[in-house]
């Protein structure tokens, strides 16, 4: 077995992978930047190096200078985690070559599933069913459309290179297809220094599930059964399970064997796992599945696997890795019970999911038995814009995908976080949505009920009236007067919203604010004086750049009247576009944006102004 591991990555995951480790006594190291010094990861491993400054290129991705810390502190090995180098097959020949282990995917098999229209070619070989389209070499705009035409509408254009969600658009008819062509190349060319394309057919009603594999050294391969991750918002995963509704012995037979088909046909060793899509719109029919990507590494939704199998994935990770075989057999391996995750992310569904990065004030955590955390972050850091805003990966199990989504729920229900915005109402909605109570969820339902789920909710009225009378209560201890007329009401401001709260008793004096919590939302309560003017609280119009970034389109032009929700501006932050849009309706009074142009954390690009203020 190995004695000492290199953590090549950051947040839950190097934190997930050391916990691990040091239960099997492996002595372990951490690599950090600049952003990261204060890093749950780095307090946890027994040794850590700081790598570079917070840009992941000169840190996480620095493959070079993550070597020399391996060698420097003499690990034996290097797991990647997820992400950032994990499936570089040049930087695992590398650490391969210079006389380390990598635990991971072997350098050919990250190759060959690399680039999405090769693996596809390779598995049809194989004989693994592949989703029908176009992978060919002329990648003419002329001919790609004439491709898309011949497959039938609507398509999808997905980068070859593409990975995460990234880099994939949708068509619905010929007249949209060069500008989603155009947009398509774009993003993957910033983001993954490739524009090619390939064309598939778009499915209908598209179920996401995918079979986790594993091969070792000596030639075996098993799978650990599916995962159901169709609950997605832009093809990126929302909320995975194990096992995947509706899917029967006999269809999952076939679909595991052809994933463990697929690995085998690359040599494949280590944790896998083989991407399928499936016709939603009837039963699950082996049929109707097919062949998407394979990815060569531990995935983020590992574990919900691990908490219907009893499997520890990363432990099997490093005895494979070690040279071991792999701990069980095929028939060693069963379902039991169900198993959900949803990701919480620092980011604010009600302003069109933007990244929310700032200090965290307040982390907690709800529980529920067997409920597990995986979480990098903890109260007091900030969560960096440099990196993937996910807080942290809520796990519930149960013995009934009712007892696993109910507990799911609430874990989230009982988490609250501030000031730094989170999903976490946005899921707790989802898991109560009636598609989903019924496992009928496909890839588009986000798309279409999506928008009742990011709105902002509101308290309930005992929630905030509990909150107001606190309130009250810890400036009574300093304002009360023995004389004062009991009060039935006073002001309260709830976020930007100035209000009356009917209170029980209390005093005059506006002294303190409150957080409340509900449903995985959290609110900030202040004392207001009757007279303030409510306006002075109304929702800012500034449009700031939430990440730093690159203008890619500016929508509006200043004087238009805008809409509430209507798109002002494109950016592309986090190698990803992002749409700014009005937070009510008014008027473009200020533009300071132009497309093309970098601009930096906060930069004001810009301001709405309210009809009423605009007429003024
Ligand atoms: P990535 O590598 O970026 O994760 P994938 O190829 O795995 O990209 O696809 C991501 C998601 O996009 C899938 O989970 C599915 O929701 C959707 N998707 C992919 N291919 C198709 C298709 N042919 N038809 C419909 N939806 C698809």
């Amino acid at each position: 077995m190995i004695h000492s591991l290199l953590i090549a990555n950051r947040g839950e995951i190097a934190c997930r992978i050391i916990r691990t480790a040091q239960r099997l006594g492996i002595r372990t190291v951490a690599v950090y930047s600049d952003a990261d010094a204060e890093a749950p990861h780095v307090a946890m491993a027994d040794e850590a190096l700081r790598i570079g400054r917070a840009e992941a290129a000169e840190s996480y991705l620095a493959g070079d200078k993550i070597l020399a810390a391996a060698i420097q502190t003499g690990a034996e090995a290097i797991h990647p985690g997820y992400g950032f180098l994990s499936e570089n097959a040049d930087f695992a020949q590398r650490v391969i070559d210079a006389g380390l282990i990598w635990v991971g995917a072997p350098p050919a098999a990250i190759r060959a599933m690399g680039l999405k229209d090769a693996a596809k070619a390779l598995m049809e070989e194989a004989g693994v069913p592949v989703t029908p389209g176009y992978l060919g070499e002329d990648q003419s705009a002329a001919v790609l459309a004439r491709e898309a035409g011949r497959i039938g509408y609507p398509v999808l254009i997905k980068a070859v290179a593409g990975g995460g969600g990234k880099g994939m658009r949708r068509v619905d008819a010929a007249g949209d297809f060069a500008e989603a062509l155009a947009s398509c190349r774009r993003e993957a060319q910033g983001a993954f220094g490739n524009d090619r394309v390939l064309i598939e057919k778009y499915i209908a009603a598209p179920r996401h599930i995918e079979v986790q594999v594993f091969g070792d050294s000596h030639g075996e391969v098993v799978h650990l059964f599916e995962r159901d991750c169709s609950l997605q918002r832009r093809h990126q995963k929302v909320i995975e399970e194990a096992p995947a509704p509706g899917m029967d012995a006999a269809t999952r037979a076939a679909l595991c064997e052809a994933a463990v088909r697929a690995a085998r046909a690359v040599d494949y060793v280590g944790a896998g796992t083989v991407e399928f899509i499936a016709d939603g719109s009837g039963a699950l029919d082996a049929g109707a599945i097919w062949f998407m990507e394979m990815n060569t590494r531990l995935q983020v939704e590992h574990p919900v696997t691990e908490a219907i199998t009893g499997v520890d994935l990363v432990e099997w990770q490093l005895r494979v890795a070690s040279g071991e075989p792999l701990p069980r057999r095929q028939d060693q391996l069963a379902i039991d019970g169900w198993a959900m995750e949803a990701r919480l992310y620092a980011e604010d569904p009600a302003s069109g999911f933007l990244p929310s990065t700032g200090t965290l004030d307040l982390v907690e955590f709800g529980e529920a038995p067997g409920g597990r955390i995986d979480t990098g972050v903890r109260q007091g850091l900030a969560v960096s814009p440099h990196y993937d805003p996910m807080i942290a990966k809520v796990i519930a199990r149960g013995a009934s995908r009712d007892e696993a989504r109910e507990r799911l729920s609430a874990m989230l229900s009982d988490t609250a976080v501030w000031p730094v915005r989170t999903n976490a109402a946005f899921l707790v909605r989802a898991l109560h949505h009636p598609a989903f109570v019924q496992g009928r969820v496909d890839t588009g339902l986000i798309a279409r009920d999506g928008a009742v789920m990011a709105r902002r909710p509101q308290p309930t009225r005992e929630t905030l009236e509990a909150g107001a009378a606190s309130l009250v209560a810890a400036s009574a201890l300093t304002g009360f007067r023995l004389n004062a007329p009991a009060r039935t009401s006073a002001w309260f401001r709830l976020d930007g919203d100035v209000r009356e709260i009917g209170l029980s008793g209390g005093s005059e004096e506006p002294v303190d604010s409150v957080l409340i919590a509900e449903r995985g939302q959290v609110w900030n309560l202040t004392r207001w004086r009757k007279d303030a003017r409510p306006g002075a609280a109304a929702g800012s119009g500034a449009i700031r750049a939430p990440m730093p970034g690159k203008v890619i389109a500016v929508s509006v032009v200043a004087g238009e009247r805008v809409e509430r929700g209507q798109r002002l501006v494109t950016l592309e932050a986090m190698k990803m576009e992002h749409t700014l849009v009005a937070p009510f309706d008014g008027v473009v009074a200020d533009l300071g944006a132009a497309a093309g142009q970098q601009v930096a954390l906060e930069a004001l690009l810009v301001t709405i102004v309210a009809h009423e203020d605009a007429a003024a």
